[in-house]
């Protein structure tokens, strides 16, 4: 078990992902059109997608995730109202990571949000899956789909995600108060045509 630093680009917002097992096998490739739109939004996408428009997320409990510093500079939007709550850095419109409602018990934390890039493999785990291929920017190689499976990947979230419920770490949250309303009123931007 390890903790991962995180930071904002400029340093204003940070955080600490805690007891991360590498082979806990929760990290996944995004390349749906929602995830790249969010980047956009922020115009991060050369910082934070890759060559395929994918977007590298960890999925863990949001009560191993925290913020330790700048949590008024904790943002949220939404592409449409009823979508994900999708959270960043204010001061440099850094990604920190997507979200549900305050009851269901998973984060999906973006890479670029990890203070040192270079701590992600080892601390993380490989990738497991690639999800939403289909809306990638261009066609996936297949060495990097290669050791990636779909399936197995979902039964794992699902799995896990019944255990954060069942061991309550889904609270307390970083993005939702103790009455499930998020800590920051979400603004909703219409994905760019
Ligand atoms: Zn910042
Ligand atoms: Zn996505």
């Amino acid at each position: 078990m390890q903790d991962l630093e995180l930071s904002c680009r400029c340093g204003l917002v940070k955080g600490l992902a805690t007891s991360i097992d590498p082979a806990e096998g929760t990290r996944v490739v995004c390349y749906c059109r929602d995830c790249q739109a969010f980047a956009q939004a922020l115009t991060q996408d050369a910082t934070v997608l890759d060559a395929y428009g994918g977007t590298d997320i960890y999925q863990l409990p949001p009560s191993r995730l925290k913020v330790l510093q700048g949590q008024d500079r904790v943002h949220c939007l939404r592409l449409t109202e009823k979508g994900l709550y999708r959270w960043y850095a204010g001061c440099c419109n850094t990604p920190i990571g997507n979200t549900l409602s305050a009851g269901v018990p998973v984060v999906g934390l973006i890479h670029s949000f990890i203070a040192d890039p270079t701590r992600a493999d080892p601390t993380l785990g490989p990738v497991m899956a690639h999800v939403h291929v289909k809306s990638a920017r261009r066609r996936l190689p297949e060495e990097i789909t290669r050791h990636a499976s779909l399936s197995r990947y979902v039964v794992r979230i699902v799995g896990r995600m019944l255990i954060w419920k069942l061991t309550g770490q889904g609270r307390p949250s970083p993005f939702f108060d103790a009455t499930g309303h998020p800590v920051s009123a979400p603004r909703i931007v219409a994905p760019r045509g």
